[in-house]
C-alpha cells in the first residue's frame, strides 16, 4: 500500500470510527415498548393497570421500613466470536457495580454537586447471580450459547413482530421464568445501541434487558466512556419503571418523568459537562442514572426514584422476592466479615467470605515502615481467594482490604 492509498484508507477508517461514535444510542427502551405496543396494543391497557398499582403501593408508603431486597439474575451470554463469550469475572464486575450503585456505596457519588447529594438514596436492593435454575439444579446464574447471527439483539423474525433474541426457533436463548428472575442478554447490538430493558407489564416472553458487550462491565470488552458498568443500572431502572430524567420526550419543558424530585430537565445529558447545564429553570441532574451523561458521572437515583424501584418489586415483580434462588444473606459491611485464613503464612494465605451478594475488592500489602510490597490485586467476593506471597521476606505485614465505601486493616506474619 502506498502512502497516499494509506493516507486515504486511514482517513475512511477514521471517519467511519467518528461516524459510530456519534451514531450511539445509549437506550432502546422507549423504542422496543412502542414497537411492542405496535404488535400488542392490548399491553396499552395492561400497562396502565401497572402504572396504577404501582403508584398505589407508593403512596401506601410500604415501601418504607424494609430489609434490602434482593433481586435474582441470570446472565444469558450470547456470542459469536469466541472474545465476546466474556469470562465470569467479567460478569461478577458487572454484578459489583449493581451492588454499589443501588447502595449508594458507588466512589464516584463524591463527585456530584453538594447541591444535590441530599437528593440521593440507598435504593436498599442488592442483586445476586440465581443458584438455581429453573428446573432445581444448582447453577452459576449464568448461561453462553454461540450463535452465527450477526447483532441478534437487534434483528426481528421474518414478519417483524417478535425479537429474535427471546426465542428459540428464531436463534435466541428464551428466558428464564422472568417472574423468578431478571434475565439479562449480554449480546451484539451492532455497537449502536448500548442498551434495552422492558416496562413492567410488557409482554412475558420478552420481559428483561439486552446489553451490549461493549458496555458491560468493568473489564475486558467494556470501553470508555461505557466501561464502567452504568448501563446495565440504567436499564434496571427502566425494568423497575422508572422514566428517563427529562420524560418521554425531548427538547421541551412540557412533560416529566413522572418524580417529583427530579428537577425538570429539557433534554439528554451528553458526556460528563464541565459546568453545570442548567433548562427548564433548574440545574440539570446529569449525575442520575436515569440520564445519558458518560458512566463516569452517573451516581446517583433520587429518593422518589428509589421507592418507585421498590414499590414495583413489591408489586408487580414481587415474584422475583421469593428469595429461593440465591439463598444467600444480606451483609451490611461485607468487608469486615472477610476472614484471613493461614496466619502466619508460608508462601501464601487465604482471603475467605462464604456469605453475601457480589462486591469487588483491592488487596494491598505494606511493612511495618509503611511501604507497599505489592502491586495492589483486585478479587471477587464471597470467595475462598489464594493470595501468593511467596517473594516477601519472613517478617510483619498489614494487609489492607479496600471496597468502594471502606478499607479494613489485617495483620499478617510471614514466616517459614
Ligand atoms: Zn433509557
Amino acid at each position: 500500500m502506498n502512502k497516499k492509498i494509506f493516507f486515504l484508507f486511514l482517513l475512511f477508517f477514521g471517519v467511519t470510527i467518528y461516524m459510530d461514535a456519534q451514531s450511539v444510542e445509549p437506550c432502546g427502551t422507549t423504542a422496543a415498548w412502542n414497537h411492542l405496543l405496535n404488535v400488542h396494543p392490548e399491553l396499552a391497557q395492561k400497562r396502565i393497570n401497572t402504572q396504577k398499582q404501582i403508584q398505589d403501593a407508593m403512596n401506601s408508603g410500604i415501601v418504607h421500613s424494609r430489609d434490602v431486597l434482593v433481586i435474582p439474575v441470570v446472565v444469558h451470554v450470547v456470542y459469536k466470536t469466541q472474545f465476546e463469550n466474556i469470562p465470569d469475572k467479567e460478569i461478577f464486575s458487572q454484578l459489583a457495580v449493581l451492588n454499589q450503585d443501588f447502595r449508594k456505596k458507588n466512589n464516584n457519588f463524591s463527585q456530584v454537586h453538594d447541591s444535590f447529594k441530599g437528593l440521593a438514596t440507598d435504593v436498599g436492593i442488592e442483586f445476586c447471580l440465581a443458584k438455581v435454575d429453573p428446573f432445581g439444579n444448582p447453577t452459576k446464574g449464568i448461561t453462553r450459547t454461540s450463535t452465527n447471527i450477526a447483532n441478534l439483539g437487534l434483528q426481528y423474525g421474518p414478519n417483524g413482530e417478535r425479537q429474535r433474541i427471546f426465542y428459540e426457533d428464531l436463534g435466541g436463548v428464551p428466558a428464564w421464568n422472568p417472574d423468578e428472575y431478571l434475565n439479562i442478554w449480554v449480546c451484539e447490538l451492532g455497537a449502536t445501541l448500548l442498551g434495552q430493558a422492558s416496562f413492567p407489564g410488557g409482554l412475558k416472553a420478552e420481559d428483561g434487558i439486552l446489553i451490549d458487550f461493549f458496555a458491560f462491565g468493568t473489564q475486558g470488552m467494556a470501553q470508555a466512556p461505557n466501561n464502567l458498568g452504568k448501563t446495565l443500572v440504567h436499564e434496571i431502572g427502566h425494568y423497575l419503571n422508572l422514566k428517563h430524567v427529562w420524560g418521554n420526550h425531548s427538547g421541551d419543558c412540557d412533560e416529566d418523568d413522572g418524580i417529583s424530585d427530579t428537577p425538570m430537565q429539557e433534554k439528554p445529558t451528553k458526556g460528563c459537562p464541565g459546568n453545570r447545564p442548567f433548562s427548564c429553570g433548574s440545574f440539570d441532574l446529569f449525575y442520575d442514572f436515569m440520564d445519558y451523561s458518560s458512566d463516569a458521572c452517573l451516581a446517583m437515583f433520587t429518593k422518589e426514584q428509589g421507592e418507585m424501584m421498590v414499590a414495583t418489586l413489591q408489586t408487580v415483580r414481587s415474584g422475583l422476592l421469593t428469595q429461593t434462588k440465591c439463598q444467600t444473606q444480606v451483609l451490611e459491611h461485607p468487608l469486615r466479615h472477610i476472614e484471613l485464613r493461614g496466619n502466619p503464612a508460608g508462601e501464601n494465605f487465604v482471603l475467605f467470605l462464604s456469605e453475601g451478594n457480589i462486591f469487588e475488592i483491592g488487596v494491598t500489602i505494606y511493612n511495618i515502615y509503611g511501604q507497599q510490597v505489592l502491586d495492589t490485586q483486585n478479587y471477587f467476593f464471597p470467595n475462598e481467594q489464594v493470595v501468593d506471597i511467596h517473594q516477601l521476606p519472613q517478617g510483619l505485614y498489614f494487609v489492607m482490604l479496600t471496597s468502594s465505601d471502606a478499607k479494613v486493616i489485617k495483620k499478617l506474619v510471614v514466616a517459614r
